[in-house]
């Protein structure tokens, strides 16, 4: 079983990513991020210290603005205009995990695609479900798309299954992969036998949250696994799948930690100088994102 590592994925982003990086700090340029948590979400929490880390390794600034759980959708939308207008500013993320009284459909219309940096606007997701190019896709599915073109994975008639449905990943990341003319299976809670369509495909990416659904029954000894899945069992970061379980029964994994997350902090960092390079130095050209033919 071989293992696929995130962070040579990490490193090559990073040295795609370099020159702009260097030409932004030197013209003291610097690439600002803006991010809007509501509420003490403990995996909100835990993305943002990771935002601030690796994002300060590098040298770009963060604005993190944490409001209450009970913030009115007026004060959130006009944050989000504030900074939608801001120069300084070169993306904008809200976290996932707004409360059920926003009007999630209203936020993704206010907020500019161009700063739409994990794409959630409507105007970036529409582009990727039509088959156009968006300024930006959704982080995770950018980093799941990096991953498999680094270790030479093609994709195009292969049988992929997917589980988990949600708007930031198992949906645009569908769409993505079908977009590369892959046979993609989505799976969700209501599947009715989740083993079978998981053992059908060359590639099972899993997006569900839960620690130790994939066994070795759901897979066969040619897959390659992608585990997107966070948790936290006795204090510790795993994926969806039973590491144990499965590894000397498939062909390839991703490790968690150590795979698709440290990736999508990365693709995060690049949506942000590249937005950074092209509102600053280059606004006549097109802009230049994470969106990989
Ligand atoms: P989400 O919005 O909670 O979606 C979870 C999906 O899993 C839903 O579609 C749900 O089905 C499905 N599901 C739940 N239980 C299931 C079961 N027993 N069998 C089959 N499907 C089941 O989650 P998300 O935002 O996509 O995130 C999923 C996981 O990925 C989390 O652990 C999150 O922390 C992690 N994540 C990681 C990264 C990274 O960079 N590595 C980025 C984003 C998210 P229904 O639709 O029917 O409810």
């Amino acid at each position: 079983m071989i293992k696929l590592y995130g962070a040579p994925v990490v490193n090559r982003i990073l040295n795609d990513i370099n020159d702009k990086l260097k030409y932004l700090t030197k013209n003291n340029l610097i690439p600002k991020l803006a991010t809007i948590r509501l509420g003490e979400n403990t995996d909100d929490v835990l993305y943002e210290k990771s935002i601030i880390k690796n994002f300060n390794n590098v040298g770009i600034k963060t604005d993190i603005y944490v409001l209450p759980i009970n913030t009115k959708q007026n004060t959130l939308e006009k944050l989000i205009k504030k900074l939608n207008n801001d120069e300084t500013i070169h993306g904008i993320l809200i976290f996932n995990s707004l409360p059920k009284y926003i009007d999630e459909s209203q936020i993704k219309k206010v907020i500019k695609e161009q700063k739409d940096v994990d794409s959630i606007s409507y105007n970036n997701i529409a582009k990727l479900f039509i088959g156009k190019k968006p300024t930006f896709i959704p982080c995770t599915v950018a980093a799941v798309i990096e991953l498999l073109d680094y270790y030479n994975i093609d994709v195009e008639g292969k049988k992929i299954t997917i589980i988990g449905r949600s708007e930031i990943v198992g949906k645009p990341l569908s769409i993505m992969l079908l977009n590369k003319d892959a046979t993609v299976t989505i799976c969700h809670s209501k599947t009715i036998n989740l083993i079978e369509e998981c053992q059908k495909a060359d590639i099972l990416i899993s997006s569900v949250g839960k620690a130790n659904l994939i066994t070795d029954k759901y897979i066969n000894k040619d897959q390659v696994i992608i585990d997107i899945g966070i948790n936290y069992v006795d204090g510790k970061v795993c994926g969806d799948v039973a590491f144990n379980s499965v590894k000397d029964k498939i062909k390839m994994i991703t490790p968690v930690p150590g795979g698709i997350g440290a990736i999508t902090t990365m693709i995060l960092i690049k949506n942000t100088v590249f937005n950074a390079y092209n509102l600053n130095v280059n606004t006549k050209e097109n802009v230049s994102n994470n969106f990989i033919n």
